[in-house]
């Protein structure tokens, strides 16, 4: 029985590791392949702000799940200590007393093999596997094989195949800035963003798409439009535009369930509902909106909150918190309401006026239909009138239509 052995911080995987286990698969055939996540690498500390060790193991039983018959083993994250390879080969030389195990690694683990912990050991429980990390390299390899061979007797096999360039170290750089997606196996990406470790921002094109597989095919447009205003109103007042924008295409995310799926959902959020929002269908999906963007891609504290205040407002809202209200309110599908023109207006010269606005408006609206308006939005309205008169400014011209 042949193992293919891969050891690293996996910090995260990422699709240059996979090439690499893919390449030798193909050329060496082996009966089992492990990825072996390290606890502590000896040969580098892990990156400050790096995921715990059952993140690790999770993103790499992820990756395994990418190639067939791989498996992530966690004995060294179980493992005190620095995580020797040669402790590693002991233990599963044991384990397999009649495999042959072959080490993969990359070139800069090659160059360096004869700084590790007890090389003899290892290059005498093992045979070698290389995949260069970079083209160009092949001479270098060739030379560092041939002297490992000549000076332990090592077995050491170049694998050739087209690299993916590519470190965690990079990835982590870029994924703060939304990018970086393309170097990772889509779960593991899935798994970063739900987690948010290394301070990842999620690439919007990868978010809208499965935020729109959440909603009803005629509400896409809306999301489109709110994202859309979402951006040119955070232009407009200087907030983040990358996260206005992920704030609305997260906005509605459960509105196309039903009252009990909601109240469901509410229920596995621990989300308390009050009478009003419980009579109200339409107030629910803001509630378990924001607790399933928490859920499902992570989103941090302010832009939760800007999908959990995108129906009723609240009084002191923060600057996105009102950019999503108002994009939600005037983007460019919404059409045929009385003070749509001067809401538009508004939005853009003064936020306080055209939250002020807003407000009238929305109770105007609940009231025409002879509901009562929640708390929250009947204070918001108050506040941002309260606003308007210490900044001496008049309330924008609206007259409701006579009902
Ligand atoms: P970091 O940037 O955090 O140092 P890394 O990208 O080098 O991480 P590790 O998890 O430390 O990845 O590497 C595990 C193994 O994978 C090592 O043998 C390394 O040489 C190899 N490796 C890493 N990146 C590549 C790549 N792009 N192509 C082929 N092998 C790679």
């Amino acid at each position: 029985m042949r193992i293919l052995l891969y050891g690293g911080s996996f910090n995260p995987p990422h699709l240059g590791h996979i090439r690499s286990v893919r390449t030798a698969a193909a050329a060496l055939k082996p009966d089992k392949i492990f990825l072996i996540p390290a606890a502590t690498p000896p040969h580098k500390t892990l990156a400050a702000g790096s995921p715990a060790a059952e993140d690790r193991l999770e993103m790499a039983k992820l990756a395994a799940g990418e190639i067939p018959g791989c498996e992530a083993l966690d004995m060294e994250l179980r493992r005190t200590g620095p995580s020797y390879t040669s402790d590693t080969l002991r233990q599963l030389h044991e384990r397999y007393p009649a495999a042959e195990l072959v080490f993969l690694m990359g070139t800069d683990m090659l160059l360096s093999l004869e700084s590790w912990h007890e090389p003899e050991a290892i290059l005498s429980l093992a045979s070698v596997a290389v995949f260069a990390r970079e083209a160009g390299r092949e001479k270098r390899i060739e030379e560092k094989a041939a002297a490992l061979r000549e000076k332990y007797g090592a077995t050491v096999t170049v694998l050739t195949g087209e690299p993916v360039t590519v470190s965690s170290t990079l990835i982590r750089r870029l994924l703060p800035t939304r990018e970086g997606r393309e170097y990772l196996p889509d779960g593991v990406y899935a798994y970063i963003i739900r987690h948010r470790l290394y301070g990842a921002r999620p690439d919007l094109a990868w978010l809208r798409e499965r935020a729109y597989g959440l909603l009803k095919p005629k509400r896409v447009p809306h999301v489109q439009g709110t994202e859309a205003e979402a951006r040119k109103l955070a232009e407009r007042w200087g907030a983040d535009v990358s996260d206005a924008a992920e704030a609305a295409i997260l906005h509605d995310c459960t509105k196309k369930l039903t009252r009990d799926e909601q109240l469901r959902l509410a229920d596995k959020y621990g989300i308390i509902l009050d009478k009003c929002e419980l009579e109200n269908e339409k107030l629910l999906h803001a509630r378990t909106g924001a607790a399933l963007a928490a859920d499902l891609f992570g989103v941090p504290e302010h832009i939760r909150d800007a999908i959990r205040w995108h129906t009723t407002a609240r009084a002191g809202m923060t600057l996105l918190e009102k950019i999503v209200y108002l994009a939600d309110y005037i983007e460019p599908c919404r059409e045929g309401f009385s003070g749509l023109a001067e809401l538009r207006k508004a939005a853009y010269e003064d936020l306080d006026g055209a939250m002020e606005l807003a407000g009238r408006m929305s109770l105007a609206e609940v009231r025409s239909t002879g509901r009562q308006p929640h708390d929250n939005t009947v204070n918001a309205q108050a506040y941002y009138a309260r606003k308007l008169k210490e900044k001496n400014v008049p309330p924008v011209a609206w007259t409701p239509d006579e009902i």
